[in-house]
């Protein structure tokens, strides 16, 4: 999978829309304390499918959406958009969120569940959860986490998580 653009609009600090094209080879961000890199990283990994507010350093979900600052008002929704290539195939995936109703999926422009954008990714080995997602901090998780949980980190490594959830999906869990 190769990721080529990523647009953000009202995610955290990009309160202006933000259109980055990602080369291939090595991508480097490079910036002061607090200017949004981290930020950048969390709008990649709220539109693969992170379902937890906290890994995204909020307290709820809408917390990813600006929330103002001295001199602007606060928006009333977020959305990012990720263009990559998978399996051969160019994909549009798209999140948004609005205060009060939640989140939306789409796939190239229909409307999907959070599960079919979960499948997309795991099926490319690059889920949520994805040790190739390290975040700050995450190493020292990786070591202290319980067998359990390490096994799921390499598990969705090796590109098997997939499975497990179109199995889950099969028995009606
Ligand atoms: P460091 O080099 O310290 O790791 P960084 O470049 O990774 O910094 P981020 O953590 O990405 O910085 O950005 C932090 C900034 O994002 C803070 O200024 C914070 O106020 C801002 N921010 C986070 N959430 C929101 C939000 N919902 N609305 C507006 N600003 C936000
Ligand atoms: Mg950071």
């Amino acid at each position: 999978m190769q990721i080529k653009r990523l647009r953000i609009t009202g995610f955290k600090s990009f309160v202006d829309p933000a259109d980055l094209r990602i080369e291939p080879g090595l991508t480097g961000v490079v910036g002061p304390n607090g200017c949004g890199k981290s930020n950048l990283l969390e709008a990649l990994r709220w539109t693969m499918g992170e379902a937890s507010a906290k890994s995204l350093r909020g307290a709820g979900m809408e917390d990813v959406i600006f929330a103002g600052t001295a001199t602007r008002p606060p928006r009333d929704f977020a959305e990012v958009s990720i263009l990559a290539e998978i399996a051969g195939d160019e994909r549009e995936i798209v999140r948004r969120i609005e205060r009060g109703a939640g989140s939306a999926y789409r796939i190239d422009g229909r409307d999907v569940r959070a599960k079919d954008v979960g499948l997309l990714f795991a099926d490319a080995a690059t889920g949520a959860h994805s040790p190739a997602l390290v975040s700050q901090g995450k190493i020292g998780a990786v070591i202290a986490a319980k067998p359990a949980d390490r096994r799921a980190m390499l598990e969705e490594a090796a590109g098997i998580a997939g499975l497990h959830v179109r199995r889950k999906d099969a028995e009606g869990k």
